[in-house]
C-alpha cells in the first residue's frame, strides 16, 4: 500500500509550521512501511490540536473525550486484540486530565501504542501551561512564569510499567517513523514522547531550540535499551531512568527501555477465562490468537 492511501481528504487545519505535521508524516510513513491494513488499524484521540489526527488518517478512528482516549482504546483492544490500536494525545490531554488512565495502561501492559504530542502548552485553548512545561518558564502566552513543576513523561512511563519507552522529535520524521514502527511491532504497552514545537504559543521550545539540544541515544554504540533476558530488566530500567533525567540543554531521543518479557493484559485475561469451566474462551472475543 502506498503512503497516499493513508491520507484522507479532510483539511488539515493546524497552524503552518506546527510540529503536528511532522508527527502526521511519521504516522503515514510508519503505516505505509508496515503495510498495516486500515480496516484493522484504529487511531484513538482525546481533545486538543493533536487529537484531530484520526480525521487525517485513512484507518478506523475515534475522536473521543478530553483525557479519555486510553479508556476507549482499552475497550477497543479488549474487544478485538487483533487490531492495531494507536492513541494520540497532547501533554495536557494525556498527562493532565488523562494522567490516571496513562498510568493504568502502563501498569496493565496492554498492547497499545501511545504517542504523546509534547509541546508544553494547551494549544487548542490559547497556550496555558501544560504538565510538561517546566517550573519558572514563561512562554509568550503566559502572563507570569509557570508556577507548577513539570512531569518527566519518560520517567512516568517507566515507573508506570510501559514495556517500550522512547522519545523522538517531530521534525526528524525518519527517526520518528522508525520508532513508531518498532512500537507497533512491540508486544505490550508502548510509549513515545514526541517533542513538538507549538509555533503559535510556545516561543521557548522552538524548532531552533530542539535543533540545538536533541541528540540520539543510538549514536552511542554502548547504549543498549533492550532487555535481552528477564533478569536484566531492573538494571536496564535504572539505566533508562538515569538517562531520562537528562533534560535541559541536551535532550536524548531514541529508545530508553524495551522489555519483551512481560505478559500483556490481554494474555492474562485470556488465561483467566480459561480457568473458569463455565466460560468457553473460544466463544469470547477476548481470546488471544496463537495461544
Ligand atoms: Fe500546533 Fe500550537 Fe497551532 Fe495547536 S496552536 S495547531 S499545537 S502550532
Amino acid at each position: 500500500m502506498e503512503r497516499r492511501n493513508y491520507r484522507t481528504n479532510v483539511w488539515v487545519d493546524w497552524c503552518p509550521g506546527c510540529g503536528n505535521f511532522g508527527i502526521l508524516t511519521g504516522i503515514y510513513r510508519a503505516l505505509e512501511e508496515l503495510s498495516l491494513d486500515p480496516d484493522r488499524t484504529v487511531i484513538v484521540s482525546g481533545i486538543g490540536c493533536s487529537s484531530k489526527i484520526p480525521h487525517f488518517v485513512y484507518a478506523n478512528g475515534v475522536h473521543t473525550l478530553h483525557g479519555r482516549a486510553i479508556p476507549f482504546a482499552t475497550g477497543i483492544k479488549l474487544a478485538n486484540p487483533e487490531l492495531t490500536v494507536i492513541v494520540h494525545g497532547g501533554d495536557g490531554d494525556l498527562l493532565g486530565i488523562g494522567a490516571g488512565h496513562f498510568v493504568a495502561l502502563g501498569r496493565r501492559n496492554l498492547d497499545i501504542v501511545v504517542i504523546l504530542h509534547n509541546n508544553g502548552v494547551y494549544g487548542l485553548t490559547k497556550g496555558q501551561a501544560s504538565p510538561t512545561l517546566p517550573l519558572g518558564v514563561k512562554t509568550k502566552s503566559l502572563v507570569e512564569p509557570n508556577i507548577q513543576n513539570a512531569f518527566n513523561p519518560i520517567m512516568l512511563a517507566l515507573a508506570a510499567g510501559y514495556t517500550f519507552v522512547a522519545r523522538s522529535y517531530a521534525f526528524d520524521t525518519n527517526h520518528l517513523k522508525n520508532i513508531i514502527k518498532e512500537a507497533v511491532l512491540h508486544k505490550g504497552a508502548a510509549f513515545i514522547d514526541v517533542l513538538q514545537p507549538c509555533v503559535t504559543f510556545n516561543d521557548v521550545y522552538t524548532a531552533d531550540f530542539y535543533r540545538k539540544s536533541v541528540y540520539k541515544l543510538e549514536d552511542d554504540k554502548a547504549w543498549d535499551p533492550y532487555v535481552r533476558k528477564p533478569e536484566e530488566a531492573q538494571e536496564k530500567m535504572l539505566r533508562a531512568m538515569e538517562k531520562a533525567l537528562q533534560q535541559g540543554e541536551k535532550i536524548p531521543i531514541g529508545r530508553f527501555y524495551v522489555n519483551p518479557f512481560v505478559s500483556t493484559f490481554e494474555e492474562r485475561i485470556s488465561q483467566r477465562l480459561k480457568a473458569y469451566p463455565g466460560l468457553n474462551p473460544s466463544n469470547s472475543v477476548i481470546e488471544v490468537q496463537g495461544e
